[in-house]
């Protein structure tokens, strides 16, 4: 073969060699922008669920929902798994920041992730100063060690000696009452609450003191034949206080140590949904010493936004925790920080998905390691 023929041929070979190639490169490439533009890492097993009930009530939402498909995965590997949106912007940073040195861009990358991940101008704010601190005081020069501070910041922030229990003592009457916006998640939120208190051999029984949507107090029935527990309603449109007052009152008469009361959302106003739950309230403590938790149900996927809701929840009856649902479905997860810095309620409970196990206790080094780690 002279040089020509040899230049040809590798050429044909090199041509061949390329065509067979292209179209693997081509997939591997598309796979990796519908990861991202599903805002998921690639890792997670997001599920994808979460969507509301339909409007018109036409499908159960209990019925529809099936066992948890890692069901008995440790709370711990569930609530990172479930976390995929939010943990993309971490895992984003994450790559930008490797080989960088710790200048101005670097900190403007991790200010911008944080206000991404919902984390609030303030919080940001005070993120941002606590891992300056650190980077600081550690003689950091280079940019990768950003993360590390980061979830370290985030959990010293969030702990604090915050008191995340759910106040309880049994052989008596205990009334948690759940209050938010409708969709946020109550009922389900009821659901689980009363598998993991069963599975810990507490015995409960449902209110279901949303007089207002008959379909809310269905739904609450149709769990309580799921998991278990008897429930108590009123008529429709009846005093939700009454429904309250005979739910504790049948605890206390059954030997029940648990009424979970789940309450509206909304009403003509906001006015009479605030003054119909610190009524509520109330009249569970005729039973002196019976109210033990006001949960504040959130729904994650709103962040920020929720956070003014909260505020008149809060503002309006007395919340002793926040469950912020719908983690496993939001990109919003960073607004545990904004909560808790001001709201000064903590985060008790997580909510990461449809099923009556989706529910977990809230650990600050867990989510921050979950989040950023
Ligand atoms: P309520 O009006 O506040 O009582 O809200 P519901 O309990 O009826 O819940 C509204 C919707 O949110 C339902 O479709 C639930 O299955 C869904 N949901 C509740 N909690 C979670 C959660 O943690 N994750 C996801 N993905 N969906 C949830």
């Amino acid at each position: 073969m002279d040089t020509a023929e040899t230049i040809i041929f590798v050429s044909i070979f090199a041509l061949a060699a390329l065509l067979i190639a292209l179209p693997r490169m081509l997939g591997r490439r598309e796979r990796r922008r519908r990861d991202t533009a599903a805002g998921g890492d690639p890792e997670s097993k997001e599920s994808g669920r979460g969507e509301s009930v339909p409007a018109d009530g036409s499908e159960s939402v209990v019925s529809r929902l099936t066992e948890a498909p890692d069901s008995g995965v440790p709370g711990r590997r569930r609530l990172r798994d479930r976390l995929g949106k939010s943990r993309a912007p971490f895992a984003g940073m994450r790559g930008r920041l490797k080989a960088r040195q710790l200048d101005d861009e670097a900190w403007d990358d991790l200010e911008e992730t944080l206000l991404l991940a919902d984390v609030g101008v303030l919080s940001t704010a005070r993120l941002l100063d606590g891992v300056r601190d650190r980077a600081r005081a550690e003689g950091r020069s280079e940019a990768d060690g950003l993360p590390a501070l980061l979830q370290a910041e985030i959990t010293e922030q969030l702990d604090d000696d915050v008191d995340r229990t759910l106040r309880l003592d049994a052989g008596r009457p205990n009334a948690w009452i759940l209050v938010g916006v409708n969709g946020v998640g109550k009922t389900t939120t009821a659901a689980k609450l009363a598998t993991r208190e069963l599975a810990s051999g507490h015995s409960v029984l449902f209110a279901a003191a949303d007089t207002f949507r008959a379909a809310t107090a269905d739904q609450l029935a149709e769990w309580g034949a799921r998991v278990g527990v008897d429930v108590i309603r009123g008529q429709e449109g009846g005093d939700p206080g009454a429904v309250a007052f005979d739910a504790v009152q049948a605890a206390g008469a059954r030997g029940i140590d648990l009424v979970l009361v789940d309450t509206a959302g909304r009403l003509h106003t906001k006015v009479n949904l605030m003054e119909e739950l610190k009524k509520i309230g109330r009249v569970v403590e005729r039973t002196p010493g019976a109210l033990r938790e006001v949960l504040l149900v959130l729904d994650a996927t709103t962040g920020q936004n929720g956070l003014a809701q909260a505020r008149e929840f809060a503002d309006a009856v007395g919340v002793t925790g926040v469950v912020l649902t719908k983690l496993d479905g939001s990109a919003k997860g960073g607004v545990v920080l904004a909560i808790e810095a001001e709201l000064g309620v903590p985060v008790k409970l997580v909510g990461v998905g449809e099923t009556a196990d989706d529910l977990v206790d809230f650990d600050p080094a867990e989510f921050a390691a979950a989040l950023v780690g």
